[in-house]
């Protein structure tokens, strides 16, 4: 496998490379003979863009940064800085986003004809609601802030499937974690592993000859469920009350 990448060497390209190998180990899985052209896609959007995602946060995990020499050997990960930033930079204010603030403002203007000139206030309504957010100065018809994010014009209705992809990740790899290779989720590292590989390959070799809830139940014994999510950060969740305590949380 090859990739033409475009990128500097940071932390978010870091992530972004490691998702884009997922999808094209996805693409290699289910291109064969068994799979017709017209199926050879993934059952869902959203298990596409989970597997992808799972390959990015696996490459995270302190174990594996530390095996590949970008953490310094012999140092001591902080595990609530690691679990802070799980949960801040791909997780959590993601799915207010992804979830809430995208797909409700698309069903506004795709289903219910939101006219034009209330398309920003509504925007930023959803921005505040969801995500707790004020604009830095009020912003007026005149603009389309919401077109400044490029799935907005270029993959509509889409955006849906990374909240559905972020809690499949979490499906997925606390199953891998417990499953195969016996370590806490929070801190593991996949590789060296080759039944990890051959566990996401059942997955994806089918393509979209089954339904994508079957192939979830079969593959994990769930339905959809954010528990392995809820139990990835329960130990962050312990600290911040810890934290907070006596401190009002939430926004008016
Ligand atoms: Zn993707």
């Amino acid at each position: 496998m090859r990739g033409l990448l475009n990128i500097e060497a940071n932390t978010d390209w870091y992530g972004t490379a490691h998702h884009e190998f997922g999808h094209a180990f996805y693409f290699l899985a289910y291109r064969r003979p068994e799979v017709p052209p017209l199926l050879r896609d993934s059952p869902v959007s959203g298990l596409h863009e989970g597997i992808a995602e799972l390959g990015a946060f696996a490459a995270r995990q302190a174990p594996y940064l530390q095996s590949i020499g970008i953490l310094p050997a012999g140092t001591a990960p902080d595990p609530v800085a690691f679990l802070l930033d799980d949960a801040l930079n791909p997780s959590l204010p993601f799915m207010f986003f992804a979830s809430g603030t995208m797909t409700h403002w698309e069903a506004d203007l795709y289903a219910r004809d939101l006219p034009p000139d209330q398309w920003n206030a509504r925007w930023w309504q959803y921005v505040r609601d969801f995500q707790g957010i004020e604009p830095p100065e009020p912003r007026g018809e005149q603009w389309c802030d919401a077109a400044t994010k490029t799935h907005i014009n270029s993959v509509p209705c889409y955006y849906a499937n990374y909240a559905i992809a972020t809690v499949i990740r979490f499906q997925l790899h606390d199953f891998i974690a417990k499953k195969f290779l016996h370590q806490p989720p929070q801190s593991c590292n996949y590789a060296g592993h080759t039944e990890v590989g051959d566990f996401l390959r059942t997955i994806m070799e089918k393509g979209a000859t089954e339904d994508w809830r079957q192939v979830l139940r079969d593959a994990t014994g769930e339905e959809l469920s954010t528990r392995a999510m809820l139990e990835y950060f329960a130990p962050l969740q312990a600290w911040l009350e810890e934290q907070n305590h006596g401190r009002e949380i939430g926004w008016e």
